[in-house]
């Protein structure tokens, strides 16, 4: 049996100003053929899921096109078609084969394109034909639309936040396929769609955790495939955004729409319990409290670089300095040009820097300090967190700076902090600090929550805000909660 593997992955925030291109995808992940298979075998990722299953089940399995960029601005036409005639070309380059494992996320836009899933999985569907067996794994923050239904043979998406298990909806895909090939199961996919927007929230808790666990009652019976709470992703302005519930049968639409209808019902009448609490910087630092001996971790979830945050905002560190924190640290500020500056004075020196703030206005000034050079590094290590652990990180040249006592990691590359390795490269042990301030929304849960006394979000202006309300919608199609008073469903 042959299986391809492949796919075009970029959750796209709208709000952020500017184009995503091919540049920022190569920037971080773009595999061609082998090339997929070395970044990702042993490694906690849907492709890691993949490639073991495949090995496992003896099925020759054939990567052909990756790529996917850190979560940014809508994606440029001619990039994304390039990468799409890029995928075609690879698969169809791939010889004969008996199905295809697409590795998509849900929440991709590209100009003229709200939903990139769909037309990547309409366009292999049309090229390969309707007897091609088409099974995708998605992330749960995709707005999924019913074209990708209609389209694809199955869809798994994660049904964890973070997403720890990529792994397994990888392996949950290639084992379905010989039974779909077989016969032997015909998935029926309902999917429910509901009038309501989330900011993330984390599966680790209460609501979404429930939710979770009605949709694994549902798949302990024999003739349920999956079923999976998309929580979408809002700051995205196109027409339909937000929750929904795939179920997936063998042969049973009645019982799939049955099931995805209930589970979107439970979802809509505890809706509230989504609403969250919104604390300024100042409230967190009270909330912290007593040290306990233990780290409190403070998460500017607004400037998330994995929901399209420039991850150089620096309301949080400004505030954490005109507090007059002791024993905290940052890790980290995006900001190549401050990052250069220390490399050019070397450690040991003291430099004025205007760090960070020089991309997004919302996400507040540079912050104009003096700074001591602590410590220089390649910006290279092996994540550790249960999500994604193995995957090799390189977020370029990175230096640690001491600005009025907070230890400060600047990089070179954006993306958000997944764990505390960043840290340990430049010699933080971060179990002696009282505050560690990231910038995640939570998928940082997963690494730090072990070692953390508490875990509090600091709500700053940003493109990744957890008020809804900040965002400018055009767009969108409304009554929508929380935006709107009254909203009704069904
Ligand atoms: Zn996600």
């Amino acid at each position: 049996m042959r299986i391809a593997m492949g796919g075009i992955s970029h959750e796209t925030n709208t709000f952020c100003s500017g184009k995503t291109g091919l540049d920022e995808f190569q920037e971080r992940e773009w595999g061609v053929g082998q090339e997929i298979i070395d970044a990702n075998k042993g490694v906690r990722s849907y492709q890691g899921g993949v490639i073991d299953a495949c090995e496992r089940l003896g099925i020759d399995l054939v990567p052909t096109f990756y790529a996917s960029a850190t979560p940014s601005a809508i994606i440029a036409r001619e990039a994304f078609d390039e990468m799409e005639n890029l995928l075609i070309q690879k698969l169809d380059e791939a010889g004969k084969l008996d199905g295809i494992c697409l590795n998509l996320h849900g929440a991709g836009v590209a100009e003229g394109i709200d939903d990139i899933e769909s037309h990547v999985i309409t366009r292999v569907r049309d090229h390969f034909g309707p007897d091609m067996p088409i099974v995708v794994t998605l992330d749960l923050h995709g707005n999924i639309f019913q074209e990708s239904l209609d389209n694809a043979d199955a869809l798994f998406g994660v049904n964890l936040y973070p997403h720890t298990d990529s792994y397994d909806r990888g392996v949950e895909a290639i084992e379905i396929l010989p039974k779909l090939i077989s016969g032997e199961v015909k998935p029926a996919m309902h999917i429910t769609h509901l009038p309501m927007m989330l900011p993330s929230t984390t599966t680790d808790l209460s609501p979404a955790k429930d939710i979770n666990e009605i949709c694994w009652e549902h798949e302990k019976q024999d003739d349920v495939i999956d079923c999976t709470f998309f929580h979408g992703f809002a700051p995205a302005d196109i027409p339909r955004v937000g929750v929904s519930v795939l179920a997936m049968t063998n042969n049973d639409p009645a019982k799939a729409k049955q099931i995805s209808e209930d589970v979107a019902g439970t979802i809509w009448s505890r809706r509230e319990e989504f609403r969250p609490p919104i604390n300024p910087p100042e409230k967190v630092f009270e909330m912290a409290g007593e040290d306990d001996g233990r780290p409190v971790i403070i998460n500017e979830k607004a400037d998330n670089p994995g929901g399209g945050g420039p991850g150089d905002g620096t309301h949080l560190l400004r505030a954490m300095i005109e507090a007059k924190l002791e024993d905290a640290c940052f890790g980290f500020i995006h900001d190549p040009e401050t990052v250069a500056q220390a490399h050019d004075a070397g450690v040991g020196a003291t430099i004025s820097v205007r760090l960070g703030g020089k991309k997004e206005p919302l996400h507040g000034e540079p912050i104009e300090a003096t700074a001591y050079v602590k410590c220089l590094t390649d910006g290279r290590f092996i994540q550790q967190s249960p999500m994604g652990r193995g995957r090799k990180v390189d977020l370029g040249k990175m230096a640690r700076l001491v600005i009025d006592g907070i230890d400060v990691i600047v990089s070179t590359i954006r993306t958000q902090t997944l764990d505390d390795e960043v840290f340990r490269l430049h010699g933080i042990e971060v179990t002696r600090y009282k505050y560690v301030a990231i910038k995640s929304s939570n998928h940082f849960r997963a690494g730090f929550a072990p070692i953390a006394h508490k875990i509090i979000r600091a709500d700053t202006p940003g493109l990744v805000s957890a008020d809804l309300s900040t965002f400018n919608y055009k767009r969108l199609e409304r009554p929508i909660w929380p935006l709107d008073d009254e909203v009704s469903w069904p």
